[in-house]
């Protein structure tokens, strides 16, 4: 019997995500919000390969490579670390992540590598993690962390790290307009706490109604309706991130007038997202979006795309 050789190295790719619906509820007791999230995972995104190292390292590349922690705060390395603590091992592996996915963007790129590196150091290591185990070691990394693991279309419920996937009835197109410089996402939700305080509808899960998804929208996903999808896109956090962000109107209303079917603020921002009718639409949008001036990059994409996902391996 021939015992298989352990892979020398493993390579994950992990789509950034944008929200297509993101209904914010009160602040609850602990400081989080209940959510109404519908997560929709892009081609856009991350690749993380992993190596057999002495110790735990982190080396990036990219446009953004500047701005991502190489320290034990990368969530990659957290990820190494709890799932080597999950088998009674070293978490001793270089972990490289390519970066495309904005850094603070509002696509969740963090949590997009954390979960790249839970599949990448398991299939390293041979400890072949039951995914149901890796969705809950996702869920203690982050609440966006889950997602990114199963990709897809999906409704999370909680902080959005309770998922139920969702059918999706085709691919829709994509353009997102990167930003200079990330907004926090706490940053993010405190300032939409305050506009709801300052608007005297309260902030708490008291005066906020439950979020709740819109059945509009599933529809439109589950039919592949890029039109329906448009009309149907909405994000609690949006105006928050455009009180924090002025010059992110100018941004959606570039893109609106280049042709878009439906704009949005993607998270907690400062990226944005446009929808678009077909591929042919998106490379329009996108070409006024660069015209205006009125955003760092610009990318092209579709989705919905499966989640982390082993690429290669030598
Ligand atoms: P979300 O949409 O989940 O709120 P985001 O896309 O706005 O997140 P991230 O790109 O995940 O933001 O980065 C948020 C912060 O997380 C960064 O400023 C950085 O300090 C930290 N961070 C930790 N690990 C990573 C990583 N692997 N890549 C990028 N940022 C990371």
């Amino acid at each position: 019997m021939t015992v298989p050789t352990p892979p020398q190295s493993v390579t994950v790719r992990v789509p950034a995500k944008v929200n297509v619906q993101l209904g914010v509820g009160g602040r609850r007791a602990d400081g989080f919000h209940d959510l109404a999230n519908v997560f929709f995972a892009v081609a856009l995104g991350d690749e993380v390969t992993a190596t057999p190292a002495d110790t735990l390292r982190i080396t990036v590349s990219g446009p953004d490579a500047d701005q991502v922690p190489l320290d034990g705060s990368n969530l990659a390395a957290r990820a190494a670390r709890l799932l080597a603590r999950r088998h009674g091992r070293r978490p001793d592996v270089h972990l490289h992540i390519a970066k495309e996915i904005p850094v603070a963007g509002g696509m969740a790129g963090g949590s997009a590598d954390g979960a790249a590196a839970l599949v990448a150091c398991d299939a390293l290591w041979g400890t072949a993690t039951p995914f149901g185990t890796l969705l809950e070691l996702a869920a203690e990394l982050g609440s966006d962390v889950p997602f990114a693991l199963l990709g897809g279309v999906a409704l999370g419920r909680g902080r959005g790290e309770i998922l139920e996937p969702l059918p999706a009835g085709g691919t829709f197109h994509w353009v997102f307009a990167v930003a200079d410089g990330g907004l926090s996402t706490p940053a993010v939700f405190r300032e939409c706490d305050r506009l709801r305080d300052e608007a005297g509808t309260g902030s708490d899960t008291a005066a906020v109604p439950d979020p709740q998804p819109d059945p509009a929208l599933l529809d439109a996903l589950a039919a592949g309706d890029p039109v329906a999808l448009a009309a149907a896109l909405g994000n609690d956090l949006q105006p928050a991130a455009l009180s924090l962000r002025p010059a992110l109107a100018d941004t959606l209303r570039a893109g609106a007038d280049g042709g878009a079917l439906g704009t949005l603020v993607s998270g907690s921002g400062p990226t944005c997202a446009f929808l678009t009718k077909d591929a042919e639409s998106a490379a329009t949008v996108a070409a006024a979006l660069t015209a205006s001036g009125t955003c760092r990059s610009v990318r092209v994409t579709h989705g919905p795309v499966p989640g982390a996902t082993v690429t290669g391996r030598r």
